[in-house]
């Protein structure tokens, strides 16, 4: 990791998970911890819990994310969220085409490219997501997938000096199950996607590009995980849940 240009950020996706005053009491207990972490920390709660958190965590060293956007700012969209009004909850990220919202809500390339552009539009920092499956792993397929997520992700995307881009890489077996990539796996792909991201980004700004890890990370395995040279943090599910856990994580 190269901790002049990037420091690491630990994010934690709380999913479909907590109720608000579940979510204000964690959001709580993490502000505490997190005032001797040395990494940047970012939690999405679901939407509903978005305005009360942020009350929590403003001028911490918490920040707030969600884990999708429409790209459209308003509009007769039932059921969607713009990113004005993700601004306007105090969110900073957004966590874009993770493998559930492919999986199951129809997230598609062109939709996650869309909404990438969005959220640079309006400053919030995208947690572009990309990942393979246990099928495409096993078929050798995992770089051309990666290289495609990659490249129609990032179509037509404008970088300027504002521009800050977050990528996790998320194999799509190692999410919720408890398997882990070996560490020579997350590196391989991570070495693949820095070098994809220098040839896209022709520009300093290609250097500050995070990319994370994420797929059962946890206490265990943080340590491990970090400590691989392209590895500039994790994007943490169920561990983020308890402030307790967390905690050991963002304090690896
Ligand atoms: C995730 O949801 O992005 C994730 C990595 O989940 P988990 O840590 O539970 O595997």
């Amino acid at each position: 990791m190269n901790l002049m240009l990037r420091r690491p950020l630990i994010a934690g996706n709380w999913k479909m998970y907590k109720t608000v005053s579940e979510a204000v009491n964690t959001a709580r207990e993490l502000v505490g911890y997190a005032a001797s972490a040395s990494v940047d920390i970012m939690i999405a709660p679901p939407f509903t819990a978005l305005a009360s958190v942020a009350e929590i965590v403003s001028g911490t060293p918490v920040a707030l994310g969600a884990q999708n956007l429409h790209w459209k700012d308003e509009g007769a969209y039932t059921g969607e969220i713009s990113p004005v009004m993700l601004t306007d909850a105090g969110c900073q990220y957004v966590i874009i085409g993770h493998s559930e919202r492919r999986q199951f809500f129809g997230e598609t390339d062109d939709t996650v490219n869309a909404k990438i552009r969005a959220a640079l539009a309006h400053k919030l920092i995208p947690v572009f997501c990309v990942g393979e499956t246990e099928m495409q792993r096993e078929s050798r397929e995992t770089f051309s997938v990666l290289d495609k997520q990659m490249v129609k992700g990032l179509e037509g995307v404008p970088f300027n000096s504002e521009s800050h881009l977050v990528v996790a890489y998320e194999p799509v077996w190692a999410i919720g199950t408890g398997k882990t990539a070996t560490t020579d796996q997350i590196q391989e792909v991570h070495a693949f996607l820095r070098s994809l991201i220098d040839k896209r980004l022709d520009n300093p700004l290609a250097k500050s590009v995070r990319i994370l890890y994420g797929g059962s990370v946890k206490p265990e395995n943080a340590s491990e995980i970090m400590n691989m040279p392209d590895v500039d943090g994790a994007l943490v599910g169920g561990a983020s849940l308890s402030a307790a856990t967390f905690d050991r994580i963002i304090h690896f």
